[in-house]
């Protein structure tokens, strides 16, 4: 089973940092953020710092083909206004990719904000068929489910479909279903086996690069996007546990984008504990806290 969270980047270790964190946490897998994720600052990725990461994820076992990037919030392809720096700023987003050796980038599809649904989904792939032809190299996009917060796409199925058909060398794309996301889109995560049914059926379960395994704070439907503690939200431990433990996204990577406790105290090294226990530690919040004030 691949199991791990979202862990930092920083400019002075790099990868490092981030390999490092996702050890510390008992993870096998990760995903970051190649800089902040609401802004452009980046910086030079080190030759140095990348091979000093990778001899630390083979001495612990992660396998680097399975490590996820994340794409910065910024980008919105279903745009026109931002349309040239959102694709300008996804090229270079995945050279940086390249640069570190990663396979993945997720990408949030994008907000139509206002021009609709069609229009919006028209723009994401005229934008993502720029980006194909300016960027050659061998990372893959995965196009993330969406709560459907506000005009946000990719809430549907159906939408990530027409995304799919859309683009000419859709063989470069992904999906990375979101727990969360599923739930507050209306899919219930409870009947898992049915949404994967209904997946496979309209893209094709093949196509799922990760899964972001977060429960929820609002009910199914709500389109809200709050993430939640494993087993503290509207899906449950039980329901959770049957998505990361599923035959057949086995070789898939699971990653955890669950809120710090107070906002300051990772939750993840005792969350990847109890998934892996398979036992639901209703004292979770108390523990972290404990921990880290050690
Ligand atoms: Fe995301
Ligand atoms: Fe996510
Ligand atoms: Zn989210």
């Amino acid at each position: 089973m691949l199991i791990g969270c979202h862990v930092s980047f920083n400019k002075d270790k790099q990868l490092v940092k981030s390999t490092e964190e996702a050890i510390s946490y008992g993870a096998n897998t990760f995903m970051f953020y190649t800089g902040a994720p609401q802004n452009t600052n980046r910086s030079e990725i080190s030759y140095e710092l990348t091979s000093e990461a990778y001899r630390l994820m083979e001495l612990h076992h992660i396998d680097r083909e399975k490590v996820i990037v994340h794409a910065p919030y910024i980008i919105n392809l279903a745009n026109r206004d931002h349309l040239e720096f959102s694709v300008r700023f996804l090229t270079e987003e995945l050279k940086r990719c390249d640069q570190l050796g990663m396979s993945y980038l997720v990408l949030h599809p994008g907000s139509h904000v206002g021009v609709g649904i069609e229009q919006g989904l028209h723009n994401i792939i005229e934008g993502l068929n720029t980006v194909f032809i300016e960027y050659r190299g061998k990372t893959k996009i995965l196009l993330e489910t969406m709560a459907g917060k506000g005009t946000e796409l990719g809430k549907t199925f159906q939408e990530l479909k027409t995304i799919l058909d859309g683009v000419y060398e859709n063989d470069r794309l992904g999906i990375c279903l979101d727990t969360c996301h599923l739930n507050d889109a209306g899919y219930s995560v409870e009947n898992f086996d049915q949404v994967l049914a209904e997946f496979d059926q309209i893209i094709g379960i093949d196509k799922i690069g990760c899964v972001h395994v977060n429960d929820s704070k609002n009910p199914l439907a709500s389109h809200k996007d709050r993430h939640e503690n494993i087993g503290f939200g509207t899906i449950g431990f039980d329901s959770l546990l049957r998505v990361v433990y599923h035959p057949l996204l086995s070789d898939v990577p699971k990653i955890l984008e669950t809120p710090y406790i107070d906002r300051e105290y990772a939750p993840y090294r005792c969350e990847i504990a109890m998934i892996k226990e398979q036992q639901f530690n209703p004292n979770l919040r108390e523990q972290v806290k404990e921990e880290s004030q050690k």
